[in-house]
């Protein structure tokens, strides 16, 4: 994603804050945000002057902004001026709603104890996890404009939103901020599929209630069932409209679901599309542990380092 200017008019004056797009995409909100904009600005025509600045506005009053773009921009609590309870409190939920990661041990009361030895799983933000996919059901108000259904799939990752239903993979940008808050939300599912992911790893079985069985490992034979987990795959011979020079496909076996890593399109082709599967459902058993990697590079930041 391109870096530049970003205009954002914050609370009901509207005080304009110039903020590069860089530091606001540590923002799932505004990544989700800024990344529909700008599809959007690139589908019109190139007569436009390339010039103009984005602009968007938040409901969020300035001073609260103002504490998010700390957060935005050191990641840690201690960038902030002493805040009472309650603004933590408030500070919190705001955070939570645009989707903004703090390196210490967010917001905990004082005495809450963390076991950094155990707790590694829930470092990560799922914005930063490539291999996890969330469903957000019942949305009330945005149902998929092409079924009518209202179940939809989330790559954080990669800003990217589908109906499971009929694969429609364009909701509108105001949908499509509002599917993603609702997906970040949706803790509970991104916890268990950390918690599967972290077993798979260890090798510890886990019990599949569709399977009516436990395994202890992810292979083509299983890998369907895992609702939660994207496999990315590059695949000899299997090229994208786009034209990027090495594509990868960011494949959900479970949806039956494939887009390209670099424009984002859905794949719909007749001949690549079981080739695409048939490597991602191949390639599943190394998942668990680039997952996982994933987060322990993040773990190492603030915990001793693991031997590798
Ligand atoms: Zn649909
Ligand atoms: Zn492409």
């Amino acid at each position: 994603m391109k870096s530049t200017s970003v205009k954002v008019l914050v609370g009901r004056d509207r005080t304009p804050y110039i903020i590069s797009s860089h530091l606001l995409e540590f923002s799932a909100y505004f990544r989700a945000l800024l990344s529909e904009r700008w599809m959007l600005l690139a589908r019109e025509e190139d007569d436009r002057d390339s010039e103009e600045m984005l602009t968007v506005s938040i409901e969020c009053e300035p001073d609260v902004f103002e504490h998010l773009l700390a957060l935005l921009r050191y990641h840690s609590l201690r960038a902030l001026p002493k805040l009472t309870d309650d603004e933590i409190f408030r500070l919190k939920k705001e955070a939570d709603f645009y989707g903004i990661e703090v390196d210490d041990t967010p917001f905990s009361a004082p005495g809450d104890e963390v076991d950094d030895e155990n707790d590694e799983s829930k470092i990560s933000s799922p914005t930063s996890d490539p291999t996890l996919l969330v469903k957000v059901t019942d949305n009330p108000g945005w149902d998929c404009e092409l079924c009518g259904n209202n179940v939809w799939a989330v790559i954080f990752y990669l800003g990217y939103a589908f109906c499971v239903h009929c694969g429609n993979d364009a909701p509108k940008y105001k949908q499509f901020a509002h599917i993603m808050v609702a997906a970040l939300r949706n803790s509970p599912v991104m916890d268990s599929h950390h918690d599967r992911m972290n077993a798979y790893l260890n090798g510890r079985p886990v019990f599949i209630s569709d399977l009516g069985r436990s395994v202890v490992e992810l292979n083509e034979s299983i890998a369907t069932y895992e609702e939660t987990m994207l496999v990315t795959v590059t695949v000899p011979r299997c090229h994208c409209r786009c034209l990027a020079s090495k594509p990868s496909w960011v494949v959900s076996l479970f949806h039956r679901h494939a887009l390209c890593a670099s424009c984002k399109r859905k794949l719909d082709h007749p001949r690549m599309l079981p080739l695409i599967f048939l490597a991602a459902a191949r390639n599943a058993k190394h998942v668990p542990k680039l997952h996982m990697e994933c987060y322990f590079r993040r773990g190492e930041k603030k915990t001793s380092p693991r031997p590798s």
